[in-house]
């Protein structure tokens, strides 16, 4: 028989997985999302339409999504928020941040924890990010971890015990490298996570982070930029494009932020910089 005990001992059992990656998940999304182009909806959009088929679908046990694009361009991000917006149960973030250090055995036990504390909960998230440094990739050689390697794709096959459902969010920022390692097929989806390529979306996010005092300044620091042969409305695969990661972006703007005199100049000096 099951008592009030047993039911306490359970929760403080899975309690503290869970405040954990509420705080890990809390501190990527800190920053939040900005709406700079429909893509980002697009994309928080089909990941919550993956929550709903693990939620909802008998046949789907589990549901692996791969989400792949440039460095910075915010898949870590966006996966996270989609992993919290779910409101699951159980929701994990393995990311290589928390394995400095780890030998790669330990690495292999700690992801098979993970993956097995899941089993445990009716519902679960797994965001497993960066995947190629998880996999301590290294493209002279190549050189990867086998062992992580071989036990990713046996948990990424593997479905959950009966009654249980499991959705896993893997990010990458080298989506060939996983083809030539045998690792693409394993994914259900993929979403490409694009960086921001034209001055419309610049400007929507120099807008929101309010850079600027005014949007007269704003919108000159932005004409400077069109002068410099950036289009307002490129998209990726237009030569007058720019390219720079969400990420970068905001860096970029907070260095800006720094020196109030000659913010558009400063802006301008570090895109120019960051090779767009
Ligand atoms: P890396 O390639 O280094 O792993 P990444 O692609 O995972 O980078 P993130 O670490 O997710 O990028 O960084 C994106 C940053 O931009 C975060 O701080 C996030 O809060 C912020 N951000 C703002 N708007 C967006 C957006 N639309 N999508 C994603 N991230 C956004
Ligand atoms: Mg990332």
């Amino acid at each position: 028989r099951v008592n009030r005990n047993d039911f306490l001992n359970a929760l403080a059992e899975v309690h503290p997985a869970f405040g954990v990656s509420e705080e890990e998940l809390e501190q990527v999304i800190q920053n939040g999302i900005i709406h700079f182009d429909p893509i980002v909806d697009e994309i928080l959009r089909s990941g919550q339409l993956f929550v709903e088929q693990v939620r909802t679908s008998t046949r789907t046990p589990l549901v692996s999504v791969l989400l792949h694009g440039p460095p910075g361009s915010g898949k870590t991000a966006l996966a996270a928020s989609i992993a919290s917006a779910s409101q699951y149960p159980f929701i994990k973030l393995i990311s290589p941040d928390s394995m400095v250090g780890f030998s790669e055995s330990q690495k292999v036990t700690a992801i098979n924890k993970v993956f097995a504390d899941s089993y445990k909960s009716p519902l679960s998230v797994i965001v497993v990010d960066n995947l190629e440094r998880l996999l301590e990739w290294t493209p002279i050689g190549p050189r990867f971890s086998n062992a992580v390697l071989q036990a990713l794709l046996v948990l990424f096959a593997r479905r959950p015990p009966k009654g249980r459902r499991l959705l896993v969010l893997t990010t990458s920022s080298l989506r060939p490298v996983l083809t030539e390692i045998g690792l693409s097929e394993v994914f259900d989806s993929e979403l490409r996570v694009p960086p921001i390529s034209n001055l419309v979306s610049l400007e929507f996010v120099l807008r929101e982070v309010e850079l600027f005092q005014s949007s007269e300044e704003r919108r000159h620091a932005v004409r400077m930029l069109e002068d410099a042969g950036f289009a307002l409305t490129a998209k990726e695969e237009d030569s007058s494009k720019m390219h720079i990661g969400i990420k970068k972006l905001l860096s970029t703007i907070e260095m800006a932020r720094q020196e109030p005199d000659n913010v558009a100049q400063r802006l301008m000096g570090g895109l120019m910089g960051l090779g767009m």
